[in-house]
């Protein structure tokens, strides 16, 4: 007998989205965490724009508007104290729809995401509910779960088992999935403090990125009075998770004193940078952390585990209704471990610079970073060193394909508020220039065995209460395609630009190419 359409190992955060995804669709979850309840300490710190419209989606952006503040900009000081590098975020109008960086508590994000669970009735979550052990036969995947609530074992069972059982995945392990080590190996420890009003304003206002050869670190001004020191171990210093207190205010008092702020939690960690060499085995596949791990100097260790839940949401959801074979999944590593590894290579890139050890070094480092902007300092865009995809389901030959559709505000008949508000997570074509009614027609066509909507920009706002039209407040959607010489777009469900089109005769030939690349083998 089958339980659930899919078992999800871990809710963690990508193990929470995923289930929250998949249960708006209507997909039947079973969600299990060894844990009674989540991890309650905090870990990332930051997350981006991806997330924020992944919360958008599962209803809960707003729910989250109390724990997140804006990321500040982080400066790179070189060893004479000498500003280095600096990242920031484009300034709005905000391309995706909501700001590029924010700071985040982990604890209260999780919190959030899984009491939107509670309101999905395909949903199930079950915690103190450990998998000891997992399988496959031709039709469906097992999964033998510990209940501590009975202390039996009972075997559920699925069409598939997502594991998103974190970076020391026991499924993973299980299968004999290797680990690619992309050359990073780090220990760090991370300490976390809330401190008191009269020295928050002494310490700096920006992100820093401390690239000292004595010791390389990292501060960040978190949310409320939450702050953050990341300093790298040296040889001979403890590794043990919870780093003894006794050694903690040494490595703090440049900063912090005792009596300035209450430590939150310190613990020892090694950054690495690993990505798994295969992320589906039949029925089974990886998600998460338990799929890659990025060290956190781009802040996207969860955001790629977000990412990960939204690649496998609706390519699932087709499978499950038999609108897509099987095969439809073999996209999710051709897409997202390219994605992931670049990522986390950019990541290592910045950790490299920050954690140069040989003064001599450092010091040629800090010329060579100041020569390389012209002799003054260049502001970088964070959200330009994320990629956009590069294989898999998209048009590699059309312009824009593989980017990140803009969500504009719009309005619409009855409706202002964000693009995905009123489309859903859906496939979408969007025309920003007037259609006749016949292309109008034959891309209604075209778009219906896929099951996605067709939208048109209308010239103002008065004919934005037409069926099928709606108005931009500001022409990011418009002036993104304008760029691109093209007219039309046609998006994925998870908001990843298939293609783009100068013709609607041009879009009809390239939506029929999606419609075959989803629903053949
Ligand atoms: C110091 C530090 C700083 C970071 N900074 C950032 C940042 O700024 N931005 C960012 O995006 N990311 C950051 N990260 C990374 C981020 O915290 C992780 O990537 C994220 O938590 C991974 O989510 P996950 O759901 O994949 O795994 P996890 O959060 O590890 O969740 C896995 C879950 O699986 C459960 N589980 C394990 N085994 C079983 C089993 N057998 N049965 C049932 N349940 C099981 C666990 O109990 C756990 O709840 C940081 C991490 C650290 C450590």
């Amino acid at each position: 007998m089958i339980d659930a359409d899919i078992i999800i190992s871990g809710l963690g955060p990508t193990g929470a989205t995923l289930a929250g995804l998949l249960g708006q669709r209507g997909i039947r979850v079973v969600a299990f965490d060894k844990l009674p309840d989540l991890f309650p300490l905090p870990r990332a710190a930051g997350l981006d724009h991806e997330v924020m419209r992944i919360l958008q989606e599962l209803q809960v952006a707003d729910r989250v508007e109390p724990f997140i503040a804006p990321y500040r900009p982080s400066e790179y000081r070189g060893m004479e104290g000498q500003l280095i590098k600096r990242l920031d975020a484009t300034p709005p109008p905000f391309k995706l729809g909501w700001a590029p960086n924010y700071v985040f508590n982990q604890p209260a994000l999780e919190r959030t995401i899984r009491s939107r669970l509670t309101e999905l009735p395909t949903v199930r979550t079950e915690c103190s509910a450990e998998v000891l052990d997992v399988g496959q036969e031709s039709d469906h995947v097992w999964a033998d779960v510990r209940l501590a609530s009975n202390q039996q074992t009972t075997r559920y069972r699925a069409r598939y088992l997502i594991a998103c059982d974190g970076g020391s995945s026991p499924i993973r392990k299980r299968l004999g999935i290797t680990l690619e080590d992309l050359g990073f190996d780090e220990p760090w420890l991370v300490v976390d403090a809330i401190v008191n009003d009269d020295k928050l304003e002494q310490l700096p206002q920006t992100q820093v990125q401390y690239c000292e050869a004595d010791r390389p670190a990292t501060y960040i001004v978190g949310v409320g009075k939450h702050r953050r020191w990341e300093l790298m171990l040296l040889p001979g210093e403890s590794l043990s998770p919870e780093f003894p207190d006794g050694e903690l205010w040494p490595l703090l008092e440049r900063w912090l004193l005792p009596h300035e702020g209450k430590i939150w939690r310190a613990a020892a960690y090694r950054f690495h940078g690993l990505v798994a060499n295969a992320w589906r085995h039949g029925r089974i596949l990886l998600a998460g952390d338990a799929a890659h791990m990025t060290p956190p100097f781009m802040t996207q260790g969860m955001v790629q585990g977000m990412r990960d839940a939204q690649n496998l949401a609706w390519k699932l959801e087709r499978i499950l209704r038999n609108q897509s074979p099987a095969s439809l999944l073999e996209s999710y590593q051709q897409e997202r471990r390219p994605h992931v590894t670049t990522t986390t290579q950019t990541a290592m890139a910045l950790g490299r610079v920050i954690c140069e050890r040989d003064p001599e070094q450092a010091r040629a480092r800090d010329e060579r970073l100041i020569e390389e902007q012209g002799g003054s300092i260049s502001t970088t865009f964070r959200q330009n060193l994320i990629p956009g995809l590069t294989c898999g389901l998209i048009a590699f030959d059309s312009p824009g394909a593989g980017s990140i559709l803009p969500q504009p505000f719009v309005r619409a008949h009855g409706f202002e508020g964000r693009l995905d508000d009123l489309t859903g997570p859906t496939v979408r074509v969007i025309a920003i220039k007037p259609l006749t009614d016949e292309d109008r027609n034959l891309m209604h066509k075209s778009l219906s065995p896929i099951g996605g909507i067709l939208l048109e920009l209308a010239s103002d706002t008065d004919r934005a209460s037409e069926a099928g039209k709606f108005f931009e407040e500001q022409p990011t959607l418009s002036r993104w395609l304008i760029e691109l010489d093209r007219t039309i777009v046609i998006v994925r469900p998870d908001h990843y630009v298939f293609a783009t089109a100068a013709s609607p005769a041009e879009a009809v030939t390239l939506i029929t190419q999606l419609y075959i690349s989803i629903t053949t083998s």
